[in-house]
């Protein structure tokens, strides 16, 4: 790959087709197999992070896990298919556990070397169903003494639709144990205004199909800038994912947007090599860069 995706690996393998079932099957069979423990010695599975940026300020204000999986024969694994295949049986519960406890890990190794990071981890339908989930981040938390504030769940409202009753008891129970929940890709599902008036949720993502549009789409600006102000009016943080460009980041900025995310600051980058991109980095604002990228 080219050196722009340097620490963010482009995604060579995903199955040609869901309906291709020996594919799928063999990818789980091949999923299952490495998560089981002690099996990953090949670091096939790795989890990469992102930086989230206050746009006003230009400090970093936490950090998305983002799942990567580096099959031997098939190289990387697209995440989105791999979701999709694993969401599908019940190795997405072990693939969650390994997310959590690695993220969590994380976070504690972080600590300890000075740096009190937040991170978001995704979670997906299946792991919303049971209140296993909020089990097991409480008893890890509890195990490295981190914080419930240091973690943040973000999950999509396909994950609402599918039960929303067992749902809204899982996310309540995280809520309590001080675990606060973003709703992911906003937009491009139900977007129902129950969601959020009934949810104890504390942010909102815009999808990043709306915001990679902002630019050169009106009807794109128009979306950001409403679900921008929707979820001012409710009180929830508004993070807009998919910031590729100055001129996005400086729309988002115009139009109130708190937090940003994308290739602009940086790509998922593994643990390592975020602590070095931390010691870079410089805050940037649109501010303190007046003007500078306008022509572009
Ligand atoms: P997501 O949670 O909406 O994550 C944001 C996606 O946008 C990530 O794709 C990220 O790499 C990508 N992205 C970030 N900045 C930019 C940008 O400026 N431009 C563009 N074009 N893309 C950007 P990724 O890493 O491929 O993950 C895809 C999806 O897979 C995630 O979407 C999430 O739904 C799912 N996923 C990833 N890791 C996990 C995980 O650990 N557990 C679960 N359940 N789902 C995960
Ligand atoms: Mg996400
Ligand atoms: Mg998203
Ligand atoms: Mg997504």
């Amino acid at each position: 790959y080219d050196a722009k995706h340097r620490g963010d690996p482009v995604a060579v393998y995903a199955a040609e087709s869901d309906h291709n079932s020996a594919e799928r099957l063999s990818l789980l069979a091949d999923l299952r197999r490495v998560l089981e423990t002690g099996a990953d010695d090949a670091g096939e599975i790795a989890l990469y992070y992102q930086p989230q940026i206050a746009i006003a300020t230009g400090e970093v204000v936490g950090v998305e896990a983002l799942l990567r999986w580096r099959h031997p024969r098939r190289g990387m694994v697209d995440p989105e298919e791999l979701i999709r295949v694993a969401e599908q049986s019940a190795v997405m519960r072990l693939l969650t556990r390994r997310v959590v406890d690695d993220v969590v890990e994380q976070l504690a190794k972080w600590s300890a070397a000075g740096l009190d990071l937040r991170a978001a981890v995704n979670v997906s339908v299946r792991d919303l169903h049971t209140g296993e989930i909020a089990d097991q981040i409480a008893e890890r938390l509890a195990q490295y003494g981190v914080p419930p504030s240091r973690i943040q769940l973000e999950m999509t409202e396909g994950a609402l639709m599918a039960d929303p009753r067992r749902v809204l008891a899982t996310i309540s129970r995280l809520d309590r144990i001080g675990v606060a929940i973003a709703l992911d890709d906003f937009g491009t599902g139900y977007s129902s205004m129950q969601h959020l008036r009934r949810l104890p949720l504390a942010e909102v993502k815009v999808d990043r199909s709306f915001v990679l549009g902002m630019v050169a789409d009106a009807d794109d600006a128009a979306i950001v800038r409403s679900v921008i102000e929707l979820a001012g009016a409710l009180g929830l943080r508004v993070v807009a994912e998919g910031v590729e460009d100055e001129r996005t980041w400086r729309l988002l900025h115009d139009a109130g947007c708190e937090v940003a995310q994308g290739w602009f600051f940086a790509r998922p980058m593994p643990a390592e090599d975020l602590v070095t991109w931390l010691a870079r980095y410089r805050p940037i604002s649109p501010a303190t860069r007046s003007g500078a990228g306008d022509s572009g």
